[in-house]
């Protein structure tokens, strides 16, 4: 193991990516709260294959933090691919958005209307629902052709931005619920996105975060193979509790959070099948055996590849 870190990093450490050539430490400091940081996982770009290189994690000693680092100074390269292609028109985007209107259940427990603020939404799906269901919405995301279509074709107010914490600090409006739907993972300083969300929660406001589980029952099992990782697209995890605590750390607190939800379940569940799809040759053989495997793990275990968390700037409780 030890030595594949090594062989990878040798291979890997020069590049056009504006990768910092990289001798391997394995300790570093905490970006978050500068404590000791020691190496926690390495791995490569499994799941689109762009590069050879391997990226190391830390975890913070302190604050449990996970981290890559270093980070290129440049992860475009990291991205081409893209996801799924944005759809052509309204029609087709609500007919995706009809699979995922469960993502409004935990929110109207708390909201039933409002400024709703989602912060890296794509394509929009969940602004979309947002909308539909009555939500003032506005949009954050780094790309332009998403920014286009969620303004012009989903209609909603849309900001372009690479950088959130940045444009959350400018904004001057409050809103009822902001969303981040494994949004954070990719985002420079996701600490400083925290804080200035919970600065711009109006009183009773909520605060959704999805993330990918780092304590989840895939990652333990699958480790540098668990797709989630997906590096190095996913730069920072927070364990649940380094979640809470940074939360609780801006004034805010937990209404509930969850491993077991359906976002989770299926994020389990294509972790089982992406791992594999890279080992087994033959197409219904590793989709039966994936699938296999996915309810042992899920109904042995109780930590799903997923988790979902929903913060408020006061203690309240559902209407
Ligand atoms: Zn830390």
């Amino acid at each position: 193991m030890q030595k594949q870190r090594e062989a990878g990093m040798d291979e890997g450490s020069s590049g056009s990516s504006g990768i910092v050539a990289n001798v391997r430490a394995d300790n570093t400091v905490c970006p978050q709260c500068k404590a000791e940081a020691t190496l926690f996982v390495s791995s490569t770009d499994l799941n689109r294959q762009t590069t050879n290189h391997t990226f190391n994690y830390f975890q913070c000693q302190a604050c449990r933090l996970v981290f890559m680092d270093p980070i290129p100074e440049d992860m475009q390269p990291f991205y081409r691919g893209g996801y799924q292609k944005i759809p052509s028109n309204l029609s087709e985007l609500r007919a995706i958005a009809a699979t995922e209107t469960y993502r409004m259940q935990p929110i109207l427990k708390y909201k039933s209307g409002g400024k709703l603020l989602e912060i890296g939404p794509w394509m929009g799906i969940f602004s979309c629902n947002a909308k539909d269901a009555g939500f003032e919405v506005t949009a954050i995301d780094i790309d332009q052709e998403c920014v286009d279509f969620l303004a012009e074709v989903v209609g909603v107010k849309a900001l372009q931005s690479s950088n959130p914490a940045n444009t959350l600090s400018q904004m001057d409006e409050t809103f009822d619920v902001i969303a981040l739907w494994h949004c954070l993972e990719h985002l420079p300083t996701p600490w400083l996105v925290i804080e200035r969300a919970a600065a711009r929660l109006k009183p009773g406001g909520v605060l959704l975060i999805a993330i990918p589980n780092i304590e989840s029952s895939e990652f333990s099992l699958l480790k540098e193979s668990w797709q989630h990782l997906d590096t190095p697209r996913h730069i920072y995890f927070y364990p649940a509790q380094s979640l809470v605590n940074i939360c609780l750390a801006n004034g805010l607190t937990t209404l509930e959070l969850t491993t077991k939800d359906k976002l989770s379940r299926s994020l389990s569940r294509g972790a089982w099948h992406a791992w594999t799809s890279s080992k087994i040759p033959i197409r219904y053989i590793r989709g039966a055996i994936g699938l296999l495997l996915y309810k042992l793990v899920w109904q042995s275990r109780n930590s799903g590849s997923g988790l979902t968390a929903l913060f408020s700037n006061t203690s309240g409780v559902p209407r």
